[in-house]
């Protein structure tokens, strides 16, 4: 039996490696919406990440060859610190995701990224992804138990961490209240989650897989106080430790932000904390302005009065 077990776990292993670069393609697609056709370069190393900085050095991108998506953009994520991207549609924020992941390569003289000081195109693209989470704004989930599609994040999870990163994710009171708890089925054949509670599933299982950068493209839709109090709860847990860029759409992240980037038309035109952006009296507190006087939430971008 032995004998067999060996074979068979190793089979396991390699379907559940198949399936996860599928899925993890898949939630990608779901958010970046592009496909990838970049090659390794035939001497790529392993990108090994020790602090998690990133850099955008003078990056210029365009999809086409004529207009411009990004426009010699530079800005840095010192290690372990959270960053967020706001600015209007188009503006370029999916794109600086995109490159990051590397669903396209800058041709030279176009700029670099950098993650620990490693250029991008010099490292295989599976050792990037592998240290890189993302949480997409409309999680896909797999017709299967709710603790199967968090366990997704790490090869032979237990039960215990399972339930731990569930805890973190403020998911395990809601988890506990199916009929089967952890063993429910969830997705369209079994118990249909809420937009935020599959985010807070997708926020367990990265969770689990523990990257130390994370990508994270917060839901535009408007969610009730205590869903939101519970994601930013859950995603404070997710980004301690680690660096993140994420796109923002409301104000209670950004408020927290180590540094907010305001994009438009492919440029950062502002920079700095919530409270330095309020004082310049530019784009940014002009956007603040609108988003109060706008409480329906109705606008692309909600932001809100920020605590005293
Ligand atoms: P949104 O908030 O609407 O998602 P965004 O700030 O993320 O917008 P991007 O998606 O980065 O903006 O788009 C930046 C620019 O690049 C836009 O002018 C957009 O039209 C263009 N663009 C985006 N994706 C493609 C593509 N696949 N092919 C050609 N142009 C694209």
């Amino acid at each position: 039996l032995a004998q067999l077990y060996g074979p068979l776990n190793m089979l396991g292993y390699i379907y559940r490696s198949v399936n996860q670069s599928l899925v993890d393609t898949e939630k990608l697609l779901k958010l970046l919406n592009e496909p990838t056709d970049i090659v390794d370069r035939p001497d790529a190393d392993d990108l090994i990440v020790e602090d998690g900085e990133i850099e955008f050095d003078n990056v210029t991108f365009s999809y086409d060859g004529r207009s411009t998506a990004l426009n010699g953009v530079s800005f840095k994520v010192p290690k372990r610190s959270t960053v967020a991207l706001v600015g209007e549609s188009g503006s370029g924020k999916s794109t600086i995701l995109r490159l990051l992941y590397r669903f396209y390569d800058l041709k030279d003289g176009e700029g670099r990224i950098l993650i620990d000081g490693k250029d991008l195109r010099d490292v295989t693209q599976s050792s990037l992804r592998k240290a890189i989470g993302v949480v997409p704004q409309d999680p896909v989930l797999f017709n299967a138990s709710v603790g199967y599609n968090i366990g997704y994040g790490k090869f032979g999870s237990s039960a215990e961490e399972i339930e731990a990163a569930a805890k973190a994710a403020q998911m395990h009171d809601r988890i506990m209240s199916f009929p089967d708890g952890y063993d429910t089925k969830v997705g369209e054949r079994g118990v249909r989650l809420s937009g935020g509670e599959k985010q807070r599933v997708a926020i367990a299982r990265t969770l689990l897989k523990n990257p130390p950068i994370l990508l994270l493209d917060e839901a535009t839709s408007a969610l009730d106080t205590s869903t939101e109090k519970d994601i930013q709860k859950a995603l404070q847990h997710l980004m301690e430790g680690r660096s993140s860029l994420s796109i923002a759409h409301r104000l209670s992240t950004i408020r927290s932000a180590d540094l907010i980037l305001v994009l438009k038309d492919g440029q950062v035109v502002e920079q700095g904390t919530f409270s330095d952006l309020l004082s310049m009296n530019g784009i940014f507190a002009s956007m603040w302005a609108d988003q109060i006087s706008n409480e329906d939430g109705s606008s692309s971008v909600q932001v809100k009065e920020p605590a005293a």
